[in-house]
């Protein structure tokens, strides 16, 4: 870690305040159609609408310059009917407490969907990890984990990577929950390094659940992926990986981009090659002097599209403009409500995020339930139970948005409302 590079203005649209609210209140309009198509009351809307406890915290951190540096940070739980909350911890320029409430709403969508016995959480720290020393991220990580000890742990809600935060960062706040509790605490948190207690094919699962959700779309759209032109937007961890896959399964990917810019290229781009190439944040294009930007990525053609990097990318402003005919989410809310009736109505098959990336929180599942019974799987058995799970998903998604007549993303919210209202039901809380 510990690249010095600066965005320029080749880097993906930025969000504002103002956008990650359209993405809380967009949220709260499908989660309430969802209910509605459940027959769930409004009371229960009026519980589901917002998450149980938002904390937002300062964080004191002495920088290498010897100056303090107060940053900010934020833990959402949406709800935890159904069980401890679950999710990511984001360390970005962008993160706000809008766009920290969408996410952890998104969670309990994706644990409903995969049927784990979660709600949904999320964290976030404005800050630029980019220009950070490891020794200032140490104590980021420490001093986070400090400011909300008291609602999180093992069986309350449990964090995880997210963007520009890794096994590392998992490992120093494990450390941290540790001595605060007083007992080693591996459930405290997931995407830990295997030595201490992470689990086998955590890494690649988010990218993993996306594969399925492509494969099955591919064949769904009657697509071979062989044949199959790719663009894939960011290249960390999903994305990477993502391209990878994609690449062994012999589809040609033809664009990848991160922060900096894009790279396309119509006869397919060298992913191996870029791949050993990227640094640890996930960039790779600044290698480059033919790039293109973020956003003329998305009009180039292919068959298949992956945003893999942030929100609101695909918005009404190029919804008209994309030439693939499936796109499928593996980042949180790259498009918005608006874009997604667009792109419904082009006839393009759209895998919703929360249906698409929950490959992530499945496994982080298998690795607390690991951690809990202290026995460790192997590669083969995690990745066996994924698939059956990610498949089975897919067709329950499918199987709403054909008995409800609506596209997919509603119908992922109609499954993946469902656990947390019932169970928010039967304690009396709706
Ligand atoms: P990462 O930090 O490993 O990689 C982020 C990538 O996005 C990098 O290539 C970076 O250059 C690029 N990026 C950052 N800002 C950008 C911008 N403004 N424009 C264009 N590209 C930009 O993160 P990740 O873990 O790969 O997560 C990517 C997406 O997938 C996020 O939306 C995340 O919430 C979602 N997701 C991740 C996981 C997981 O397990 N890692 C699980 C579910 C969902």
């Amino acid at each position: 870690m510990g690249t010095t590079n600066t965005l320029t203005e080749n880097q993906g649209k930025v969000k504002t305040e103002n956008e990650s609210i359209d993405i809380v209140k967009s949220t709260q309009t499908i989660i309430h159609e969802a209910l509605q198509y459940l027959g769930y009351s409004e009371e229960t809307y009026e519980l589901l609408k917002e998450p149980l406890r938002m904390l937002t915290v300062r964080i004191p951190v002495r920088m290498d310059n010897g100056k303090i540096k107060v940053f900010t940070g934020y833990r959402a739980q949406h709800n935890d009917a159904a069980g401890p909350t679950k999710g990511g911890v984001r360390f970005h320029p962008d993160v706000n407490e809008q766009e920290v409430k969408a996410l952890s709403m998104w969670m309990t969508m994706k644990s409903g969907i995969v049927n784990l016995p979660y709600g949904g959480g999320k964290g976030g720290i404005v800050c630029d990890p980019r220009e950070m020393s490891f020794r200032e991220l140490e104590a980021l990580s420490r001093g986070y984990v400090r400011a909300i000890s008291q609602i999180v742990g093992p069986s309350k809600d449990i964090p995880a990577p997210d963007v520009y935060t890794n096994s590392q960062i998992m490992a120093w706040m494990m450390d941290e929950y540790s001595h605060i509790s007083e007992f080693d605490s591996p459930g405290f948190i997931t995407g830990k390094p295997l030595v201490l207690g992470g689990s086998e094919g955590r890494d690649t699962a988010t990218a993993r659940g996306v594969t399925i959700c492509v494969e099955e779309a591919a064949r769904k759209r009657g697509i071979d992926l062989k044949d199959a032109r790719i663009i894939i937007q960011g290249f960390g961890n999903a994305g990477s990986y993502l391209s990878k896959f994609m690449h062994d399964a012999g589809a040609k990917i033809v664009g990848i981009s991160d922060a900096y810019g894009a790279l396309y290229d119509e006869n397919g781009l060298d992913i191996n090659y870029l791949l050993e190439r990227r640094d640890s944040f996930g960039t790779v294009t600044n290698l480059f002097d033919n790039t293109i930007s973020n956003k003329k990525l998305f009009e180039q053609d292919c068959d298949i599209l992956i945003p893999a990097a942030i929100a609101n990318q695909i918005t009404m402003e190029n919804a008209k403009d994309i030439k693939a005919s499936i796109v499928v989410e593996a980042a949180n809310g790259p498009t918005t409500l608006e874009a997604t009736k667009v792109l419904t109505k082009r006839g393009i098959l759209l895998v919703p995020d929360v249906l698409a990336s929950a490959g992530g929180v499945t496994a982080s599942y298998f690795e607390w339930v690991q951690n809990n019974q202290g026995y460790y799987w192997t590669a083969d058995e995690v990745m066996t139970k994924l698939r059956t799970i990610l498949i089975d998903s897919f067709h329950k998604v499918m199987a709403s948005a054909e008995k409800h007549q609506v596209d997919m993303r509603l119908a992922a919210y109609i499954v993946g409302i469902r656990r947390t209202a019932e169970a928010a039901k039967f304690r009396g809380w709706a």
